[in-house]
């Protein structure tokens, strides 16, 4: 049986961290949410942010757009890069119909930028010279780094090629010499290409469709996705049955999700204090 990679205990300890160092700042660190939809999902990740934030001592805000038009959001967000007491702000995705998620991410100002999706960001992380990097694969690499697992030289297979996770963590992989693979829906073979993979990284919110005939003895295995299973419990990409034959795993929940939330606070912080050097 693989050991647990516990997101939720090194969460935690990161959150700690935080709270130390915010509790000795006079002006504190501050998120901005923006929300356009009422979708539930959103709703729950939202409250989490929220949670995250009151529980170091961060501000928060959420601004709903529900059914403002584009130039109105891009407004508030102009106003929101020039006030110096929001050090952070984001914009849940997905959008709502007809808003254009490119041009939105692209008004944040990038310093702003904490989720890392400016185009500015992304073409940073490209060259490997990120301000932040976007939360989730920067969770990943902290979890693994917690836990010791080298990554030099190991083949990692990615399946899901979104811009928030597969993407954005090849790049995270290449800069640690490890040699990345990404596949998506339609690669042939995936079951092929995830045997001979020193490390899973599954992204796809396809409940528990990696089974154990997917992964080689002694892989490390890591569950990005959260989705339901036909029970309804909460649960990832990655069967459990695989955990027997692995060396390493995420649990879903408490795994990838809460090191995503604990990034977020990372790099809130983060660009706080790059705007305190910047108004210095
Ligand atoms: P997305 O829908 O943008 O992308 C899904 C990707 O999976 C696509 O590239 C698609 O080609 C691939 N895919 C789908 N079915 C496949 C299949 N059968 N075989 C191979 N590839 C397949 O998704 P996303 O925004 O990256 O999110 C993916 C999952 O991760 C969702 O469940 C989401 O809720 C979850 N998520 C979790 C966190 C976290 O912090 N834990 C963060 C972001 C996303």
């Amino acid at each position: 049986m693989g050991v647990i990679l516990d997101g939720k205990a090194c969460a935690t300890k990161i959150k700690e961290e935080l709270k130390n160092q915010i509790a000795e700042l006079y002006i504190k660190p501050h998120l901005v949410v923006i929300t356009t939809t009422d979708d539930e999902a959103s709703k729950v990740y939202v409250r989490n942010k929220k949670r995250a934030c009151e529980y170091v001592g961060m501000g928060f805000t959420n601004l709903e757009f529900k059914s403002e038009p584009q130039s109105h959001i891009e407004e508030a967000l102009n106003r929101l890069n020039n006030a110096k007491g929001v050090s952070g702000v984001i914009i849940q995705l997905p959008l709502r119909k007809g808003l254009d998620e490119c041009k939105l991410l692209s008004c944040i100002d990038p310093q702003k930028d904490v989720d890392n999706f400016h185009p500015l960001n992304l073409g940073l992380l490209m060259r490997g010279m990120t301000s932040f990097s976007p939360c989730t694969p920067k969770g990943i690499m902290r979890l693994l780094d917690t836990y010791g697992i080298g990554l030099e030289g190991k083949l990692c297979v990615i399946i899901g090629r979104s811009n928030i996770v597969g993407k954005p963590l090849v790049m995270e992989l290449l800069k640690r010499n490890a040699t990345p693979v990404i596949c998506h829906s339609h690669t042939k073979n995936l079951k092929d290409l995830t045997k001979q993979a020193d490390i899973v990284i599954s992204a796809t919110g396809q409940a528990k469709m990696i089974t154990s005939e997917y992964i080689k003895e002694g892989a490390v295995l890591v569950d990005v996705g959260i989705s339901r299973d036909s029970d309804g419990k909460l649960c990832g990409d990655i069967d459990p049955s695989c955990y027997e034959k692995s060396s390493y795993y995420t649990p879903v929940p408490n795994g990838v999700g809460q090191m995503t939330v604990a990034m977020l606070l990372v790099n809130c912080y983060e660009a706080y204090r790059m705007g305190e050097l910047i108004h210095e």
